[in-house]
């Protein structure tokens, strides 16, 4: 496990010793594995833990983290949004009706990069495992999504005021991250969260795991190969049509997050769930 680590921040230059390392820790066995993994690579990691006010899911998450990091001696930060901004994810769906993942994922992006610019880190790290990127990669690509498609490369560099960002489990299948929480009896909580039923990425793996077991290495070929075929093309037609398209991000009015429009989706999406009117021009 270590060594598939090691292969994947070597391999796509992910971070190096000296380099601040944010960690974002979910308490579940993907991000309890590569944390493990990085404080024995002795890596400077910082763990970050969000709160998500979803029930006891996000109580028991926050608990594992907090144990892990006293057993580790690790670092480790606790954001609950409740009291940073004044909502929690049940009550943004019922708001919004946007799907739980969406306002969830988008609200953990924003709160990480957030922090790693506070704190002066150099990048963040995630727990996405290979099952996850190519998941992703098979969902994005069903409509042709070329931006969800890049997102599975396992490193994507910083720019305008976001955090470089790294996947350093991108060799590492979901099995292999349990085995190795349980062989090394790491503290980890593995219920599912009650919004992830009917998720798109449960559908994908599935349909994913079914081929694997036709064709073993399948998922394997099939990631790696994007990223050396198919990748450098679409990363180069998207660059360039953002130059032609002539996007430029703005700073947002409320937080000075870049954003293509006067507010950023997060304080845009946090004004209607609180109902709070925003100034336009
Ligand atoms: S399953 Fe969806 S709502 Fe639940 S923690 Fe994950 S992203 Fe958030
Ligand atoms: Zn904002």
């Amino acid at each position: 496990m270590k060594r598939q680590v090691e292969k994947a921040v070597r391999r796509f230059q992910m971070f190096t010793h000296s380099d601040k390392i944010l960690l974002p820790v979910s308490g579940g066995k993907d991000s309890i594995a590569l944390w493990d993994i990085l404080l024995k690579l002795h890596f400077k990691v910082h763990a970050l833990h969000v709160q998500l006010g979803i029930s006891e899911y996000s109580e028991k998450s926050a608990d594992i983290t907090k144990r892990f990091s006293e057993e580790k001696n690790a670092k480790l930060t606790i954001v609950n949004i409740n009291e940073e901004y004044g909502f929690n994810i049940p009550l943004a769906v019922e708001k919004t009706k946007l799907p739980a993942c969406s306002i969830c994922g988008t609200t953990k992006r924003y709160v990480y990069n957030k922090f790693a610019q506070k704190e002066n880190m150099d990048v963040i790290v995630t727990g996405h495992n290979m099952d996850d990127l190519a998941a992703q990669l098979r969902h994005s690509s069903s409509t042709w999504d070329l931006e969800g498609m890049l997102a599975t490369y396992p490193v994507r560099p910083g720019k305008q005021g976001l955090i470089k960002r790294a996947k350093p489990l991108v060799y590492l299948t979901e099995k292999e991250t349990l085995t190795y929480v349980i062989t090394q009896k790491l503290p980890v909580f593995l219920e599912e969260c009650p919004f992830s039923q009917g998720a798109w990425s449960i559908v994908e793996k599935q349909e994913l795991n079914r081929i694997e077991n036709k064709k073993p290495g399948f998922k394997y070929q099939y990631l790696t190969q994007f990223y050396k075929k198919a990748y450098p093309a679409i990363y180069e037609f998207e660059e360039k049509k953002k130059i032609k398209n002539d996007i430029k991000l703005k700073s947002c009015k409320i937080c000075g997050a870049p954003t293509v429009k006067d507010y950023c989706w997060f304080c845009r999406t946090r004004a209607k769930i609180l109902d709070i009117k925003l100034e336009t021009n």
